[in-house]
């Protein structure tokens, strides 16, 4: 498939996540029962929606009033200041580290982490890191220290392309939601979405 999802979204509005049901009802359930740990690595094949699937999850974590859904299938209201802000692209408890360009993320990056939790907070806070493959080994390090020693009140969403690459040390401190390629339905939704028609979807 040509389309990377995971590439295409920012943070500035809610999206659609196709496929990938069984792990948004899992992630439901927790959310709505407090239930979730405070790391969380979403690993899987390439553009499979990754990236967006943990920005959506990002949104949710930090929208103050979340609409329930069904299945369970909670999602950001899009409306709240707390949405506002995270559209806008100047939330105070959102962070995203990414690797833009598929370069290594340096310690530098890390020490940004730092500085964001050592601010004031009067709620939750979310870490977004995509992709932690592309941590340098000092970087990983480095995360991990800070995921031994959670701050309360913040989740980090890690992105992986190849999560058995990751130190095993920062995989076990991970609720882990591994992906698998979509299903045959949600694959036609997304190339329908896309405006790419059956003809020549049978020839990606
Ligand atoms: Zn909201």
């Amino acid at each position: 498939m040509n389309e990377d999802l995971d590439a295409q979204e920012g943070l500035d509005h809610v999206v659609d996540i196709f496929g990938h049901e069984d792990m948004r009802r899992g992630w439901g359930r927790g959310f709505l029962a407090g239930r979730l740990s405070h790391a969380h690595l979403i690993g899987g094949p390439e553009g499979i929606g990754k990236g967006t699937l943990a920005r959506n999850w990002a949104r949710l974590l930090l929208c103050a009033q979340p609409e329930t859904g069904t299945d369970p299938d909670p999602r950001a209201c899009g409306e709240c200041p707390s949405c506002s802000k995270v559209a806008s692209g100047n939330h105070p408890g959102y962070l995203e580290i990414s690797s833009e360009g598929g370069g290594t993320i340096e310690i530098a990056r890390m020490r940004e982490i730092l500085s964001f939790l050592s601010l004031r907070s009067d709620g939750r806070r979310v870490v977004l890191i995509d992709s932690a493959d592309q941590l340098r080994e000092e970087s990983a390090n480095a995360l991990l220290k800070i995921l031994e020693e959670p701050p309360g009140e913040t989740h980090f969403l890690l992105v992986s392309h190849r999560p058995a690459s990751l130190l095993s040390t920062i995989i076990s401190r991970c609720q882990r939601w591994l992906l698998g390629p979509l299903s045959r339905d949600s694959f036609h939704e997304v190339l329908d979405r896309h405006g790419i028609h059956e003809e020549r979807a049978s020839f990606l």
